[in-house]
């Protein structure tokens, strides 16, 4: 027993399995060698400054007790505190959350926010878990990472299966540990507890401000223009409605079930009221059904992935007929196809920058929240505007300078910005 302890291996980063973490140092690397960093920064920049991890135990509503695993991570606490969501799902593990909490510190950086990366998860299929067993995990997983998050430490948001209410509660938590009210701890509260105007149409907006911007930049009038929408939910019937009140024409919109096309363009907030009556945009009347993968490769200007990762691909990237890509969902387009699209011009906005309106409109409202001063939903959606004009333009010139694609450009310029401040604050003692 003693022998096995003993030659059991040090617990290094190189123990992780083959993993999502190693992918993100990997990306990061590529970028590295473009700014010409050097080997110290690199080292520091590929290490997670910390790694929480917490087992602990939540009583259920039988009266048994069970013990869940959870992670926080901060990647890197330069720019200012860390941020980042919190999920609660079934595959969780540490090196998820590490390459997440990373590329948290670079979509922050992208958008010039003063805040390092976080991220956190609890290994756990909420479906299985009741209202009030929910509660229980959250109160307690928070109150064991609380000595590790504040206002002013590490601020988390929600992510996959967590809401506003699990903000709430955590929000809550940390709170009756403090002694007095802290809404600043957390971003994407309920509005009655400080949350902001906009907050939850703020990543499908950003993406069309995004768009904008993009379009100027290559001459194309978004009057008239042609858009298809993979994924109906938060962030893409946001991107379409917005799409459609700039006088774009939405020709298609998928979402898990399949596809709705109409190449005289489709009445989106119908669409929308459609989908919230019968849980799906197929049947739609006055529209052909199509696939996903139709959709995907239909003639349009402006292709908005806006539902899951690795949708576009070797395979298809070939026959991709927009002119831009603007990737609100995360990771929707593989390495591979990323070379492809940008050897046949087509201009694609990456995800670190295109869906970082979220996290944007996160940041106005720790703002807020700091202050006990809410701002007007005008306020709020002209500062994220400039937030990702000013962002566009930057990433932009850096494609330009360097003949790089959009998406290393602004890999780019998050890790050179993150590595100033980590050169100009040195190394404690
Ligand atoms: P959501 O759950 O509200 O909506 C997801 C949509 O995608 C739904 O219409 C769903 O039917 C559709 N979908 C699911 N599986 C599909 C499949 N296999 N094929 C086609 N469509 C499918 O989620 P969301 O909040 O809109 O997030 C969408 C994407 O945007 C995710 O990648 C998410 O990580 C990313 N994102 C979201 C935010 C945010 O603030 N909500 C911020 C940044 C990034």
């Amino acid at each position: 027993m003693v022998s096995s302890l003993q030659s059991a291996p040090a617990p290094t980063r190189q123990a992780d399995p083959p993993d999502l973490f190693r992918v993100a140092v990997e990306q990061f690397e590529l970028a590295a060698d473009i700014l010409g960093l050097e080997d110290s920064m690199r080292q520091i920049l590929t290490h997670c400054q910390r790694e929480i991890t917490v087992n602990f135990p939540v009583e259920m509503d039988d009266g048994s007790v069970q013990v869940f695993t959870g992670h926080r991570v901060q990647h890197n606490n330069g720019p200012g505190p860390t941020k980042g969501g919190i999920r609660y799902h079934q595959n969780v593990t540490l090196s998820e959350v590490k390459a997440l909490a990373m590329l948290m510190t670079w979509k922050c950086a992208v958008v010039g926010l003063p805040y390092g990366g976080a991220k956190g998860g609890v290994t756990v299929n909420p479906k299985m878990l009741s209202q009030n067993e929910l509660q229980n995990l959250t109160r307690r997983y928070v109150s064991d990472i609380s000595p590790f998050i504040g206002p002013n430490q590490d601020i988390p948001a929600p992510d996959m299966n967590t809401n506003a209410q699990t903000m709430a509660w955590i929000m809550d938590t940390y709170s009756m540990n403090a002694g007095y009210s802290v809404p600043g701890v957390v971003t994407g509260k309920p509005l009655t507890l400080g949350g902001s105007e906009g907050r939850a149409e703020a990543t499908g907006s950003g993406v069309v401000f995004a768009i904008e911007e993009a379009a100027r930049a290559i001459g194309l009038n978004l009057e008239g223009a042609t858009a298809a929408v993979q994924g109906f939910g938060n962030v893409g019937s946001v991107a379409a409605l917005e799409m459609a009140k700039r006088g774009s024409k939405v020709v298609g919109i998928s979402d898990w079930k399949g596809g709705v096309y109409n190449p005289a363009g489709l009445d989106v907030a119908a669409l929308k009221e459609h989908t919230e009556a019968t849980g799906s945009v197929t049947d739609f009347p006055g529209t052909d059904a199509i696939s996903n993968d139709e959709l995907l490769e239909l003639p349009c200007d402006i292709l908005i992935p806006a539902a899951i990762e690795c949708q576009i691909h070797a395979g298809n990237a070939p026959r991709i007929q927009a002119t831009i890509v603007a990737e609100g969902a995360n990771g929707p387009t593989m390495p591979e196809a990323d070379e492809i699209l940008f050897d046949r011009g087509i201009l694609v906005l990456p995800d670190i920058f295109c869906n970082a309106g979220g996290v944007t409109v996160s940041y106005f409202e720790w703002v807020q929240s700091l202050q006990w001063f809410p701002w007007s939903l005008e306020e709020v959606n002209s500062r994220l505007q400039q937030i990702m004009q000013k962002s566009f333009a930057a990433i932009y010139a850096t494609a330009g300078e360097h003949q790089i694609n959009m998406r290393t450009a602004a890999l780019v310029k998050a890790i050179d910005r993150v590595a100033d401040f980590t050169r100009l604050r040195g190394i404690f003692p």
